[in-house]
C-alpha cells in the first residue's frame, strides 16, 4: 500500500500516519520531520531551509522534491509507505508522479483529512513536540498527553513547542495551505485517487474511517 495523507498543519496527519505505519507495516515519510532533523543537525540543507520552516512558509519545490527522491531511490528503499506533508503543491505532485513512475511504483490512494481552521489553531497551540532527530514524536495537552508532563514517552527528551506552532505562524501556514491545495486536490481527484475523511473526533474513529475509505485498496 502506498498512501499520501493530505490535510492542513495540525489536522492529525502525523498521528494517523503513525497508526497506519504501525498497523499496516508501512514506512512513514514525513518531509517536515526530515527538514527539522536536517535543521537540528545543522546540515547545509538544514541551514538553507531554516528560515522557510520557522516562518511557516513552504520550502522551494526543488529542495523538497530532491529530499524525497533521495529517500525513495536509496538502496533498500521503502516499497510500502505513507507520505505525510508531501506533496503540498501541484508541481510537487507532478514531480512525485514522475519519480514513482521511474521507480515502477503506483499510488494506492490519497487521503484528505478535513478539519476547520479554528480547530487547527486550538490544536496546534496545545501541541508539544520531541525535538530529537529520529524521534520527533508529537503530543497534545488534552487528547494525547505524554505520561510524564513535558517529557517524551519514547526517548525521554524534554518536549518543546515548535516555533511554527505559534498561532500567528499557524495562520500563515493555513493561508499558504489553502492557496496551494486546490490544484493538488483536483490533480488526485482526476486520477480517481482522492478519499476525503473527517479529521474531527476521536483518533481511533478517524483511523477506522480512513480504513473504511480505503475499502479494498491494497
Ligand atoms: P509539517 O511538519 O509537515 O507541518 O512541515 C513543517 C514545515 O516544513 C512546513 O511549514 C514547511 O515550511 C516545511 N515543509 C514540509 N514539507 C514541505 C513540502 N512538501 N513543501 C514545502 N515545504 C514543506
Amino acid at each position: 500500500m502506498r498512501l499520501i495523507l493530505l490535510g492542513p498543519p495540525g489536522s492529525g496527519k502525523g498521528t494517523q500516519a503513525n497508526l497506519l505505519c504501525e498497523r499496516l507495516k508501512l514506512e512513514h515519510i514525513a518531509t517536515g520531520d526530515l527538514l527539522r532533523a536536517a535543521m537540528s543537525l545543522h546540515t547545509p540543507m538544514g541551514e538553507k531551509v531554516r528560515s522557510y520552516v520557522e516562518s511557516g512558509k513552504y520550502v522551494p519545490d526543488e529542495m523538497v522534491n530532491d529530499l524525497v527522491a533521495e529517500h525513495i531511490c536509496r538502496p533498500g528503499r521503502p516499497d510500502r509507505f505513507v507520505m505525510d506533508g508531501y506533496p503540498r503543491t501541484l508541481a510537487q505532485a507532478q514531480a512525485f508522479d514522475r519519480l514513482l513512475a521511474e521507480q515502477g511504483l503506483r499510488l494506492t490512494a490519497v487521503v484528505r483529512l478535513l478539519v476547520d481552521d479554528e480547530e487547527i489553531i486550538k490544536r496546534t497551540s496545545k501541541r508539544w513536540s520531541c525535538p530529537k532527530p529520529g524521534c520527533m514524536a508529537t503530543y497534545h495537552e488534552d487528547s494525547n498527553p505524554p505520561k510524564v508532563r513535558g517529557i517524551c514517552d519514547k526517548c525521554g527528551t524534554p518536549l518543546i513547542q515548535r516555533t511554527d506552532d505559534k498561532p500567528e505562524t499557524v495562520r500563515t501556514r493555513l493561508r499558504v495551505h489553502h492557496s496551494q491545495t486546490a490544484g493538488l486536490l483536483a490533480h488526485y481527484r482526476d486520477q480517481g485517487l482522492l478519499r476525503e475523511v473527517s479529521g474531527h473526533g476521536e483518533i481511533e474513529d478517524i483511523y477506522n474511517n480512513i480504513i473504511k475509505a480505503l475499502g479494498s485498496a491494497k
